[in-house]
C-alpha cells in the first residue's frame, strides 16, 4: 500500500508517525512546500510551543473549540490530551504545565520537530521537502499526486496542509483547492484569534498597558462575553481574553462602517455600589488615589481625561454625577473596534465540510481513500494549546484509520 501524506505540519506530522510506528507494511511519503518540518509548532507559543492542554474535561474540552467541538468528540475519545501528553513523553519530550497550558520542559517548539525529523530517518521515511503540490487527481481507488517538479501514485491520501493564517509558514489554503477539486465543500473562511484595532486615538497613549482579569461585552449583530487578560496595543486591543472574543465573533463584520462596540469591566470583582461606597467614604481623598489600586495610572488619566474630570480632586470636591460617571466607565468601558488588525490572525475559521467527514476515521464520506487532519478542517478552537490538540488528535486518528481500513481490507 501507498500512503501519501500532504503537510508536514503537526497533523501531517502525527499521522506519518503513527503510520510508521505501527510497523504496517506500507510505502510512506510526507510531501511539504517548505524546507522544514513543522515551521507553526517552531513558532507557536512564542516559540516554546504550547502543544495541548491541561483539560482533561470532556465537555469544557470541546467548548473550546467555537467550530467543530461537538464534531471533534469522537476524536477527542480516541486520542484526548493526556495521551498526547504520553505520546510526546514516550518520544523523549517531558512536559510542564503552567496553569491549562503544556509546554516541553525544555520551551523550545524545535525540539519537537526535531524529534519527528529523527523519527522519520530512523523508520527511512520518505519526506520529500521543498516539494510543493500543485494539484491530485483521482486514479481509480487511489490519487495521482502532482508537484511543480514531478508525480506521484498513492492508494491512501492524508490532506494536512492547514489553513491559511501566517501563509509565510507554507499555510497558504492550498488544501482547500485539493479538496474541492475532489468534491468537497469549503465552508466560509475567516480569520480567528486575532487583535483587534480601535477608532479612538487616545489608545497609543495606553500602548503596553495590561490588565489581568478583565470582563468583556462584544456587541455587534449578536453579543458575545468573555473574561481574561488583556493589553492595549499601539492600534487597539490584543491579548488571550480578545483572542476569544475574536473567534467568538469571527464570521460578524469588524470595520469602519460596521464597527464593533468592546465594552470592559475593568474591575469585575467588585460590583458598581462597593466602589461608589468605597469612594463616598474617604472624601478627603483624591479620587485617583483611591482608584489607583484597581486600574494601572496611565488608564486612570484617560478615563479621567476623557470624562473631563480632574482626578487629583479629593472626592467632596467632585461632582456626585462625575463620581458616578468615572465608577461608570470602570465597570463599562466602550471602546470602538474598527478592524480585525491585518495579519494578527493565528487561525483560519471555516474549512473542510465536517458534514463529508466521518468523525470516526477522518476519511471522506464523499472521496474513498481520502483522509483529513489539522486546521484545514471546519475546527477551530481558542488559544491554550486547543488547536494543536486538533491537529495531533486528527492527524492520529487519520493515521490509524488509514492502517485499519487496509487491515480490514487484508482480513
Ligand atoms: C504564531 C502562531 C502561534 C500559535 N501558537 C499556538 C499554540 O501555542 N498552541 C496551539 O495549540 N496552537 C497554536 N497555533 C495554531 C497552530 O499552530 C495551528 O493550528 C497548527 O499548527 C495547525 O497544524 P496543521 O498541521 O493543521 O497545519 P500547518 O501547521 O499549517 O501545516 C501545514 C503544512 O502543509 C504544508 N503545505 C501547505 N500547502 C502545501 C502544498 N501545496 N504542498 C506541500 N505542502 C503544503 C505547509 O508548508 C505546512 O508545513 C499558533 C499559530 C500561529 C500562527
Amino acid at each position: 500500500m501507498k500512503i501519501l501524506i500532504i503537510g508536514g505540519g503537526a497533523a501531517g506530522m502525527m499521522a506519518t508517525a503513527t503510520i510508521v510506528e505501527s510497523g504496517a507494511d506500507a510505502e510512506v511519503c510526507l510531501v511539504d512546500k517548505n524546507a522544514e518540518l513543522g515551521r507553526k509548532v517552531v513558532i507557536s507559543g512564542g516559540g516554546r510551543c504550547n502543544l495541548t492542554t491541561a483539560e482533561e474535561e470532556m465537555s469544557s474540552l470541546v467548548a473550546a473549540y467555537p467550530r467543530g467541538g461537538r464534531w471533534l468528540k469522537f476524536c477527542m475519545h480516541e486520542c484526548p490530551p493526556g495521551d498526547v501528553c504520553e505520546w510526546f513523553e514516550e518520544h523523549g519530550i517531558p512536559l510542564k504545565t503552567e496553569g491549562k497550558k503544556i509546554f516541553p520542559i525544555s520551551n523550545k517548539g524545535t525540539d519537537i520537530t526535531s524529534m519527528f525529523q529523527r523519527l522519520f530517518a530512523e523508520r527511512d521515511v520518505e519526506v520529500l521537502m521543498k516539494t510543493a503540490v500543485t494539484g491530485i487527481e483521482r486514479e481509480g481507488d487511489g490519487f495521482r499526486v502532482r508537484f511543480e517538479y514531478g508525480e506521484k501514485y498513492c492508494d491512501k491520501l492524508i490532506i494536512a496542509t492547514g489553513g491559511h493564517a501566517y501563509r509565510d509558514t507554507g499555510s497558504t489554503g492550498d488544501g482547500y483547492t485539493f479538496a474541492q477539486a475532489l468534491g468537497h465543500n469549503i465552508t466560509p473562511l475567516a480569520a480567528t484569534l486575532t487583535s483587534f484595532s480601535a477608532a479612538e486615538e487616545w489608545i497609543s497613549d495606553l500602548a503596553g498597558v495590561s490588565v489581568q482579569n478583565a470582563k468583556f461585552k462584544l456587541v455587534g449583530k449578536e453579543k458575545h462575553e468573555w473574561s481574561g487578560p488583556f493589553l492595549f496595543t499601539h492600534k487597539g486591543v490584543t491579548g488571550p481574553g480578545i483572542f476569544a472574543l475574536s473567534s467568538l465573533s469571527a464570521f460578524e463584520e469588524c470595520s469602519a462602517e460596521n464597527p464593533l462596540k468592546l465594552f470592559i469591566d475593568f474591575v469585575p470583582d467588585f460590583a458598581y455600589q462597593e466602589l461608589a461606597d468605597e469612594v463616598d467614604n474617604s472624601p478627603k481623598v483624591a479620587l485617583g488615589k483611591i482608584l489607583k489600586k484597581y486600574l494601572p495610572k496611565s488608564l486612570l488619566k484617560v478615563i479621567f481625561q476623557d470624562l473631563g474630570v480632574d482626578g487629583s480632586k479629593v472626592v467632596s470636591e467632585v461632582a456626585k454625577k462625575d463620581l458616578n460617571r468615572v465608577i461608570e466607565s470602570l465597570k463599562n468601558f466602550e471602546i470602538t473596534l474598527n478592524e480585525r488588525t491585518a495579519g494578527s490572525e493565528i487561525v483560519t475559521a471555516g474549512g473542510v465540510d465536517l458534514k463529508e467527514v466521518d468523525q470516526k476515521t477522518m476519511e471522506s464520506k464523499i472521496c474513498p481513500n481520502l483522509y483529513f487532519g489539522g486546521e484545514l478542517l471546519d475546527v477551530d478552537g481558542f488559544t491554550g494549546g486547543y488547536n494543536l490538540q486538533n491537529a495531533w488528535a486528527t492527524g492520529r486518528l487519520a493515521g490509524l484509520s488509514v492502517l485499519a481500513a487496509d487491515a480490514g481490507k487484508t482480513e
